[in-house]
């Protein structure tokens, strides 16, 4: 074929490829799945090549591709149908899926190694007295000779010295003669510096210069602690400027080692390996009966909090390595990846070479190394977040999706995927099982396991049948008339937490904002004090002093007077975790205690730190905000406190019953993990909602059969499908118009077989300064609400509205 051209994905958010050519340098190293430096409009940039072509479009001008990133394709072919499976269902930009998919573009300091594979050392033994074999040049024929008398690798160096071009050697991997290894050759290097900002230590804060502004903003605000090397790219900033900072106490840093496998976090770590209880023990039978038919397979693990899912997952990965196959265990929280990982590690990090790790918090260089480890087949289990479900394993065997019901799988920037749907998308082209854990399953997985669209597995007991936590409820009106005392911690609370103090064990407390207090209201006008970009209310840190948006993280100062009416009676509405810290302080002096938020855990260290010292006993009480609600088995928590249980309720979304019932769950099983009982106390205004009844139960049938009877009487999803299509703008005008645009292209298909509802102002009228619409298509097919939205794309194309403006939200999570 004359492939002289190749199309390729460029993370811009358009919905198509772009033609390039291939000069003739590189026609060996370009494939699909390559990635590319590439001329784009006055800039340089990155992208996948999706597929080659003969031909370019006769009218554009076709420019060349620059340079081949890698010597491999990045991505298999299977992953690339994956990226376009996802770019037709979520209709999202490819561009943006594969950027979604692969690691940051780093220079990673490898070493290229040649291989000659059993059919390359048979065609270099066949070569006898100068006849060749598959058409090879004089050129390869030596070196293809010279390479089978070296017997081990022949480095890239040593290639070169037997005088063979790299084209050459491309083609000698296609004819399957080679085989090229890429290995991490960094390997001198253990540790990297890790720096983050610390603050004004002296009151004067005197003012930042601009490249000092701008260091501040990405390490405290924007991006979190950074590696030196990447703060000093992304910052535009000279080490000797960064030292400086340091040494003016604005920064701290540290090392932090580069190789999860050498995490100090592992000393001395011995993983538990019980032996399976009955419950589990036929779980895991089931599991491996089904993976032995080779095929594809969705199961539900439902057991409740505490049964040993994890126990269960472990053997089955177990088992799944042990047949030559790889595995990817999907988490919820970056913080579980460190216990199961570290799980991992113990359990099979010697025998089945590595463990790889993928999370948000890893520094570009970590990711981009994990990903290649996974790539080059020197990791072959995974454990990460969300977007680990793109892990470049081949021969997958299973996909585990822990906690599978978490919003947190869903990402909620483009393209808005959902892990665990994907997880399954992925499974089923790769023949793979995957199998969903949960002790609350979403009503989605649940109502397909019912309907035997996936095997059901429950475990129904805690191990070693200890009882589910004693959950009670705390009716903060009743509180109220009692104490007249508005603190965020109720008597009861109060009480509980005393007593764990007393008996030594420890205590969990849970707020679901974070920061100080959520709302700084006037009490003369009662306005309250937006973003200046977003509908939202500013939330007040008091530790940084100021207000942040946490939609937009733009920053105000504390106002000293309403800003609307001038009057001085501002007050600070809405507990935050920072201000349930600094109560807890204060009720309990002698009392050790740490919080763990967003704001307080950045990095893996951060996490490490506080979760180790608590899990270590060295803590009494941790508050934090849901991240500490999930998986975590800490296993001397006699008590936990859930100080607003409702705020959930309130939304306006139809999952809050879901999210709530989930969540306090979720919760409730976080108390009583080890040979201590475990008591919850709730504190809620909304005692008589049934989602927190059933909550209180732990009763997720109970809550199962009320909550599908609310979706089937409102048409909401799993008995229906959704899309919501936001329009948004930064005019008011220009989104009012696309929006009426819009809606004339909807009208004439709103019927019986999809609703149309909208367009309405969104929930979030104003978000990053952007004025929002939404339209909310419902269909019994989903099938109905792809063709129809792709089609609503193409007319927004010939209407000339910008590609942007138009936001779909396929199978969305919330509303707003
Ligand atoms: P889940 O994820 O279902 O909430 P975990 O997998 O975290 O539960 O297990 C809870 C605890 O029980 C862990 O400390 C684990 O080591 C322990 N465990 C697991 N299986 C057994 C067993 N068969 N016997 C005793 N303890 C077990
Ligand atoms: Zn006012
Ligand atoms: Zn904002």
């Amino acid at each position: 074929m004359n492939t002289h051209y190749c199309n390729v994905a460029l993370p811009v958010p358009l919905r198509t490829t772009f033609t390039y050519a291939v000069p003739e340098a590189l026609r060996d190293a370009v494939q699909p799945g390559s990635r590319v430096l590439v001329p784009f409009r006055k800039k340089s940039m990155v992208g996948v090549v999706v597929e080659m072509a003969e031909e370019a479009p006769a009218k554009a001008k076709i420019r060349e591709i620059t340079k081949v990133m890698e010597f491999g394709p990045a991505l298999t072919p299977q992953l690339i149908e994956l990226a376009r499976w996802i770019a037709n269902y979520y209709l999202a930009p490819i561009g943006e899926v594969f950027r979604a998919m692969l690691p940051p573009v780093t220079e990673l300091n490898l070493r290229r190694e040649i291989i000659l594979t059993a059919e390359g050392r048979s065609a270099a033994e066949s070569l006898g007295g100068g006849e060749l074999s598959h058409g090879l040049t004089a050129a390869e024929a030596a070196f293809l000779k010279k390479a089978n008398a070296k017997k081990g690798p022949v480095s890239f160096s040593t290639a070169t010295k037997m005088g063979i071009s790299s084209a050459a050697l491309q083609r000698l991997r296609r004819l399957a003669l080679i085989e090229i290894r890429e290995t991490l050759r960094d390997t001198q290097r253990k540790s990297h510096t890790i720096v983050a900002w610390k603050g004004f230590a002296n009151k004067t804060e005197k003012p930042l210069k601009e490249k000092e502004e701008k260091v501040r903003a990405l390490l405290e605000t924007e991006r979190g602690p950074l590696p030196m090397a990447q703060l000093l790219k992304l910052a535009q900033a000279s080490r000797s400027a960064v030292e400086h900072m340091l040494s003016e106490g604005l920064l701290e840093s540290w090392e932090e080692p580069l190789d999860s496998a050498e995490d100090p976090f592992d000393t001395g770590y011995m993983a538990p390996a019980h032996a399976l209880n009955e419950e589990q023990e036929s779980a895991r039978k089931a599991i491996r009966a089904r993976f032995e038919l080779g095929e594809f397979g969705v199961q539900l693990l439902h057991g409740v909090t505490g049964s040993g899912k994890t126990e269960v997952y472990l053997r089955c990965v177990q088992e799944t390595l042990a047949r030559g196959k790889t595995a990817i265990i999907l988490v919820p929280e970056i913080a579980l990846t460190l216990w199961i990982g570290r799980q991992c590690r113990s359990w099979f990090g010697a025998k089945y070479e590595g463990v790889a790790v993928l999370h948000s918090a890893l520094s570009d260089v970590e990711r981009a190394r994990e990903w290649w480890r996974l790539r080059n087949g020197e990791a072959r289990v995974v454990v990460g977040t969300r977007s680990a479900v793109f892990a470049p394993l081949q021969n997958l065997g299973l996909i585990i999706v822990d906690e599978e019901q978490e919003n947190s799988y869903k990402q909620e920037e483009t393209p808005r995927y959902h892990g665990r749907d994907v997880a399954i998308v992925r499974a089923k082209s790769e023949g793979a099982l995957a199998l969903l854990g949960s002790a609350t399953p979403s009503l989605e997985t649940y109502h397909h396991a019912r309907n035997g669209k996936y095997d059901l597995l429950t475990i129904a007991l805690r191990v070693e049948n200890r009882s589910l936590a004693n959950v009670e409820i705390i009716d903060m009106r009743e509180d109220f008339q009692k104490t007249h005392e508005s603190s965020p911690i109720s008597s009861a609370l109060h009480a509980g937490i005393q007593e764990c103090l007393a008996a030594g064990t420890q205590a969990l407390v849970l707020i679901n904002r974070r920061g100080y207090s959520w709302s700084v209201l006037c009490r003369s006008c009662g306005a309250s004090v937006q973003c200046v970009n977003c509908s939202i209310s500013m939330t007040y840190h008091k530790s940084r002093n100021r207000l942040e948006c946490h939609y937009c993280g733009s920053i105000q100062q504390v106002p000293k007077q309403c800003p609307k009416c001038q009057s001085k009676y501002v007050y600070f509405f809405g507990e935050g975790s920072e201000h349930l810290e600094e109560r807890l302080r204060k009720e309990f002096p002698g009392a050790r205690i740490a919080r763990l938020d967003r704001d307080t855990a950045r990095t893996k260290r951060q996490y490490q730190e506080t979760l180790g010292a608590f899990a270590g006993g060295a803590l009494d009480i941790l508050v934090g905000t849901q991240m500490l609600a999930k998986g975590h088995d800490f296993q001397r928590v006699t008590l936990v406190g859930v100080i607003s249980a409702d705020s959930s309720l309130n939304m306006p979304d139809f999952r809050a019953a879901e999210r709530t019932f989930q969540l306090l769950t979720q919760v409730a099983g976080r108390a009583g993990r080890g040979e201590l009982p475990g008591r919850v106390l709730i504190q809620t205004y909304y005692p008589e909602h049934y989602a927190i009844q059933d909550a209180v139960k732990q009763d997720y049938a109970s809550f199962f059969e009320r909550e599908m009877h609310f979706r089937r009487m409102m048409a909401y999803p799993p008995l229906t499908s959704l899309a919501n299509v936001i329009v948004r703008d930064t005019s008011l005008e220009k989104a009012i118009l696309f929006s009426r645009k819009l809606s004339e292209y909807f009208s004439p298909h709103d019927g019986h077989t999809v609703r149309i509802l909208g367009p309405a102002t969104a929930p979030l009228a104003r978000l990053k300064k952007e004025h929002r619409f939404q339209f909310l298509l419902k269909s019994p097919k989903r099938s109905i609400l792809t063709k129809l939205l792709s089609g609503a794309l193409i007319y927004c194309d010939a209407q000339e509205i910008p590609q942007t403006a138009v936001l779909v939200d396929m199978d969305p999570l919330s509303l707003l």
